[in-house]
């Protein structure tokens, strides 16, 4: 079975899936940490933005790799060609660079292949903005979760103050919040909208266990 859940940046995602991964014995799949591992290793080896061909070539040719802890379903750290990036992609740098990135068709394409063959492994988790519509079409749940740009940029930045990595300036967080949102949401490959049929949840108001609560309420009755 798979549980799709998509959304904006900030709107608690991650922790949210890890947790209802967590509660219903699911693995858990965070689609944007791959989009982050390309940006990452296109920077490193000083490759433009522009640059599609070079760009779908990375994704294409470096494996990207998952670490695994046992008894923990979630990923613990992330790898590309054998690069431990786990913290390195989670910088000011990479959320701005990571859109661009991303918008690329030939990148998407090959991380897309990447996450239906791990996806259809097994029970899965899988976040991401177009895993309910492009990724995963036949997800047997889809929620989209936001919340308002103020409720995301305060959880991104105390995020990122319990990471020690990333800006823990509220306004510029706000800012590059929004900037990504436009870019992902007016790309012309798979831009950021809910699938028709995907369960709307606004986390704004919510606590993270409301929200867990509520989507493991909804994945046993799909189940
Ligand atoms: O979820 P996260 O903030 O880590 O995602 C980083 C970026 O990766 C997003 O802003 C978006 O540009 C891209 N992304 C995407 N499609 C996904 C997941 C992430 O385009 N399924």
């Amino acid at each position: 079975m798979i549980i799709a859940i998509d959304g904006p940046s900030g709107a608690g995602k991650s922790t949210v899936s890890k947790d209802v991964a967590c509660e219903i014995g699911f693995s858990c799949l965070d689609t944007g940490a791959m989009y982050r591992s390309v940006a990452w290793r296109a920077l490193h080896d000083g490759v433009a933005f522009d640059d599609a061909e070079a760009l779908g070539k990375i994704a294409r040719t470096c494996e990207i790799e998952f670490v695994h802890e046992p008894g923990n379903p979630s990923p613990v750290g992330v790898k590309i060609a054998g690069d431990d990036v786990t913290s390195a992609i989670r910088t000011a740098e990479i959320d701005r660079a990571v859109s661009p990135v991303s918008a690329v068709p030939a990148v998407r394409e090959a991380l897309v292949a990447q996450q239906q063959r791990i996806g259809r492994a097994g029970d899965y988790v899988v976040e991401g903005r177009d895993i309910g519509t492009v990724v995963f079409p036949d997800a047997e749940l889809k929620v989209f979760l936001t919340a308002s740009d103020e409720a995301r940029a305060r959880r991104r930045v105390l995020q990122n103050e319990q990471r020690g990595v990333g800006s823990t300036d509220y306004d510029q967080v706000l800012a590059d919040i929004i900037r990504r949102d436009e870019i992902d949401s007016s790309r012309a490959a798979s831009p950021l909208v809910p699938a028709p049929d995907a369960v709307h949840i606004d986390s704004s108001d919510l606590t993270q266990q409301e929200v867990v609560t509520r989507i493991c309420a909804l994945a046993r009755e799909k189940a």
